[in-house]
């Protein structure tokens, strides 16, 4: 394994930052809000909590989140069918670890720990090739192609939607096409949610619906609830997958044991129904598709093509309409691009390569969290009707303006 693509650009960002130069750092992803006030007051109440918790968690815990899935799914979800984790980074690598299974199917392109992961926990992992036409998702046709060349292997899938690196999600007809094929290849499918409650219309649409035997949801508190670095994740399993769940318990009671008891106390409250909690997420989701539909705007104005945002908080442009250009500045790869955009424009984004795209697509994924989530939030509450228009993101997010700006320049100059 060698160090990860996005290493560099962090390492050249400091660098920059330290010779005093001004950084736009959207190639970092994550959440621009704070956690909801309710479930900071839980972690408060419970900060004595100091006991080691059940490796499974917490009964009342689990039963809230199996809660949450009946009403906001209609998942037939009960406690014993949920496993928490000390984020779902680490209960994906520990399905890895415990499951067994001959290849690990990633859509090309995908989030970047999902194959180093499979490297450390000594599987392999293989590439499905994508088309830019069709947003860059898994047709159900080069799955079933895939599957046909090479029958007999025991296969599991890891799908994110709302995808990282992507913003864009799938839609029923495709969940069921890629369903059906699951199904018919007895495929394990991970269906990675962790962007669902940051669907910007609130529709998120999980593949549990249309392959509910062969489906693990992966969730957790780091992207809606603001809550990366209070490591929270969640499985969710059906009964037929229940001997993985088994498996995973034990690899987790070897290993991280449980997780922090009063992160899981106040995680209840994060899963419970509450208003203020429909309201957080309501005005989050506006500011997130009013930024991201701003930067897709100016990209696309000038040709950079990518697919529309309509989850999460992240776009994936394609700089290819430049190739040309680019290559007589002696720039022949995604990661060659980044490190001159960095030094040339102060916009840190990431090489779609890292994400397991080949190295000479020009395509990179860019973050639109540049900005004062706590105000804007704030803003919303103070004031609900608050108008979304086109000068929002110039009002309000001055360093997205001035870093799409400063890319536009750049590439309309070259
Ligand atoms: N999956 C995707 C697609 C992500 O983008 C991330 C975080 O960046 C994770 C999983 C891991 O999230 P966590 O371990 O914080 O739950």
């Amino acid at each position: 394994m060698k160090p990860s693509a996005t290493l560099a650009i962090n390492e050249l960002s400091v660098k920059l930052i330290t010779e005093g130069k001004e950084v736009y750092r959207l190639g970092f992803g994550q959440s621009p809000f704070p956690v909801p006030d309710i479930i900071v007051e839980a972690l408060k109440r419970h900060a004595h909590q100091k006991d080691y918790l059940p490796v499974q968690g917490l009964l009342p815990l689990r039963q809230v989140v199996a809660q949450f899935f009946n009403r906001t799914y209609h998942l037939p979800v009960g406690a014993e069918n949920v496993l928490v984790g000390p984020g779902s980074k680490e209960l994906i690598y520990n399905f890895q670890v415990a499951a067994s299974f001959d290849e690990l199917l990633l859509p090309s392109p995908s989030w970047v720990s999902y194959e180093p992961q499979a490297l450390l926990s000594g599987h392999k992992a293989i590439w499905l090739e994508t088309q830019e036409a069709d947003g860059y998702k898994l047709k159900a046709k080069t799955l079933l192609d895939h599957c046909s060349k090479h029958p007999g292997k025991k296969r599991v899938i890891i799908l994110n939607y709302p995808s990282n690196p992507l913003g864009n999600t799938y839609n029923e007809l495709e969940l069921k096409d890629l369903a059906d094929v699951l199904r018919q290849e007895e495929i394990v499918v991970i269906a990675d949610e962790i962007y669902g409650e940051v669907h910007h219309e609130g529709r998120h649409q999980t593949i549990a619906k249309y392959y509910p035997e062969g489906t693990i949801i992966s969730t957790g508190l780091s992207k809606w609830a603001g809550a990366g670095g209070w490591r929270f994740g969640i499985f969710v399993f059906p009964m037929a997958l229940d001997h993985i769940r088994r498996a995973m318990a034990v690899v987790a009671s070897e290993t991280f044991t449980s997780v922090s008891a009063p992160i899981q106390y106040a995680a209840i409250e994060a899963y419970k129904e509450d208003e203020s909690l429909q309201t957080y997420l309501k005005h989050s989701r506006r500011i997130l598709k009013a930024v991201g539909h701003y930067v897709y705007g100016e990209l696309t104005k000038i040709g950079v093509a990518m697919p529309r945002p309509e989850g999460g908080f992240y776009l994936y442009p394609n700089f290819g309409k430049w190739s040309m250009q680019l290559e007589s500045k002696g720039i022949k790869n995604s990661e060659e691009l980044c490190t001159v955009l960095l030094n040339e424009t102060g916009v840190a984004l990431l090489p779609g390569m890292a994400f397991g795209h080949p190295p000479e697509y020009l395509t990179a994924r860019l973050s639109y969290v540049d900005f004062d989530g706590k105000r804007l939030l704030d803003q919303f509450l103070e004031n609900p009707n608050l108008e979304v228009d086109p000068m929002f993101v110039p009002n309000n997010c001055p360093k997205i303006e001035k870093a799409i700006k400063n890319l536009t320049t750049w590439l309309t100059s070259l």
